[in-house]
C-alpha cells in the first residue's frame, strides 16, 4: 500500500487530522453507548454528541435546533430537496444549474421522470451564473432552487446571497450545497437568505460518511430516512457518534485556522498557478480568476490528455484530478467544462490541483520542478501538435453535447 504522496486532491477528500482522529477513538473504544439510552452510560454520548451539534453550529453561524447530521454530502444533498418537496406538493418545477454535483443533478434527472420540471441554469465561459436568467425563471409553481456555493471541479463560487434574494421573492426553498464552501468560506447563516445547506465531513479533515444538513427554523421538513425519533424525527437511525464527535472537532479546527489556512492555501495556489502558466506555453486557467475558492486550480494543457498528465504525476508520486473524482476512468469530458463551452482541447487537457491546510512549499517545488517536463515529453508525443489547425477543425463542436449526468 503507498502510504505517502503529494496529495494535491483535497477536493475529492482530504487527510483526516490527528486531532479529529483523536478525539473520535474513545467513542470507537470506551464509550459505545447509545445516545438515545436513558442510562447514564449512554447518556454521556448523548451529550457528547450536542457538543459536537454547537461545533458545527459555531462554524456555520447557526443554531443547534438546525443542524441534522447525515452521512455526507450526498445524503445531505437528497435529504434537502426531497425535504423541499414533500413541503410543498403542489409546486413542480425546480431550479438548478448545469454544473451541479451528481448528487444533485442525479436527483434531480429522476425527478424529471416524476412530473417535475427542471431548469438548468446555464454558466459562462468563467463558469458564471447570470442572474437575470435566474429571475426569469423563477416563478410561483417554483418548490427549490438548488445551487452549489462553490464548484468542485473549478473551484468557482456563486454569489449565494445576491440569488437568496431573489429566490425569497418568489417563495421557493433555497438549498445550497456548500461541501467545497464550508472551512474555505466565512458562514453566518443566521445573517443569511439560504434555508437548507449542505456539508459534508470528509471534505473538511474528519471521516469519510459523515456530514450534516443545516435547515433553518421554520422552514418546513420532511425527512428521507424515517425510522426511530432520533435528531428530532428528521433524519431516522442511532446516530455515527464516532462520526459526529470526530465532525465537531474537524468544525472546530476549521473554524480556528480557516483565515490562516485559506490565506496560506491562496498564496501556494497562486504560486503553483502563476508558474505553470507563465513557464508552460499553451495552457489556461478555467474559471473565473476573482470569485473562487483558494485552494483550488484547474489549469487546461492543450493539445494532450489531461489523464497522461495525471498517470505522469502519478509516477512522481503527486495525485492531482481531472475534474469529478466521479468521471475518473472514463475518456468523457467534465460536464462543468462543458457546460462553460470550453474548446475541444481545454476539455480534454485539464487537471484540477485542490490544496489543503497541510500542503507545503516543498511540495508545489516539486510538482513544478516536474511539470514542465512532463508536458514537453506528452506533447511531443502527441499526434495533434504537428497539425493543431486542422485537428481543431475536425473536433470543433464535439464539446456542446447535451448535458449527461454521470456518476
Ligand atoms: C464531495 C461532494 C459531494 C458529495 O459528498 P459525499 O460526502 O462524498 O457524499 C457533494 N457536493 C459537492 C460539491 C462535493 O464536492
Amino acid at each position: 500500500m503507498q502510504k505517502n504522496c503529494i496529495y494535491l486532491d483535497n477536493n475529492a477528500t482530504t487527510k483526516v487530522g490527528s486531532e479529529v482522529v483523536e478525539a473520535m477513538v474513545p467513542y470507537l473504544s470506551d464509550y459505545y453507548g447509545n445516545p438515545s439510552s436513558m442510562h447514564t452510560f449512554g447518556g454521556q454520548v448523548g451529550k457528547a454528541v450536542n457538543q459536537a451539534r454547537r461545533q458545527v453550529t459555531a462554524l456555520l453561524g447557526a443554531d443547534e435546533s438546525e443542524i441534522i447530521f447525515t452521512s455526507g454530502g450526498t445524503e445531505g444533498d437528497n435529504a434537502a430537496i426531497r425535504a423541499a418537496l414533500l413541503a410543498q406538493p403542489e409546486k413542480r418545477h425546480i431550479i438548478t444549474t448545469l454544473v451541479e454535483h451528481p448528487a444533485v443533478l442525479s436527483v434531480c434527472k429522476q425527478l424529471e421522470t416524476q412530473g417535475y420540471t427542471v431548469t438548468y441554469l446555464s454558466v459562462n465561459s468563467q463558469g458564471q451564473l447570470d442572474l437575470d436568467e435566474l429571475e426569469a425563471s423563477l416563478t410561483g409553481n417554483t418548490a427549490l432552487v438548488t445551487i452549489m456555493y462553490a464548484n468542485n471541479e473549478t473551484g468557482v463560487v456563486f454569489p449565494i446571497e445576491q440569488i437568496g434574494l431573489r429566490v425569497k421573492e418568489y417563495g421557493a426553498v433555497f438549498h445550497v450545497d456548500a461541501v467545497q464552501a464550508v472551512g474555505k468560506i466565512p458562514m453566518n447563516m443566521n445573517a443569511s437568505t439560504v434555508d437548507m445547506l449542505t456539508l459534508s465531513g470528509h471534505k473538511i479533515h474528519a471521516p469519510k460518511g459523515i456530514g450534516a444538513l443545516y435547515v433553518r427554523r421554520g422552514v418546513r421538513f420532511r425527512p428521507m430516512i424515517l425510522g426511530g425519533s432520533q435528531q428530532r424525527g428528521r433524519r431516522g437511525g442511532t446516530e455515527n457518534v464516532p462520526g459526529i464527535i470526530a465532525l465537531g472537532k474537524a468544525a472546530e479546527l476549521e473554524m480556528l485556522y480557516l483565515e490562516e489556512a485559506t490565506t496560506r492555501e491562496k498564496r501556494l495556489r497562486d504560486r503553483l498557478e502563476q508558474t505553470l502558466i507563465t513557464t508552460i506555453p499553451d495552457c489556461e486557467v478555467n474559471g473565473d480568476p476573482t470569485h473562487r475558492l483558494p485552494n483550488t486550480t484547474n489549469i487546461g494543457f492543450k493539445y494532450i490528455e489531461g489523464e497522461a498528465i495525471l498517470l505522469s504525476l502519478n509516477q512522481h508520486g503527486i495525485c492531482a484530478s481531472s475534474g469529478s473524482a466521479c468521471t475518473s476512468g472514463s475518456l468523457e469530458p467534465s460536464h462543468v467544462l462543458r457546460a462553460m463551452g470550453l474548446p475541444y482541447t481545454i476539455l480534454h487537457g485539464s487537471i484540477r490541483f485542490s490544496l489543503s491546510r497541510y500542503t507545503t512549499d516543498a511540495e508545489i517545488d516539486e510538482v513544478l520542478a516536474v511539470m514542465p517536463g512532463i508536458i514537453e515529453r506528452l506533447r511531443a508525443l502527441s499526434p495533434f501538435k504537428s497539425d493543431a489547425a486542422g485537428w481543431l477543425q475536425e473536433m470543433q463542436g464535439v464539446g456542446n453535447e447535451e448535458l449527461g449526468v454521470r456518476s
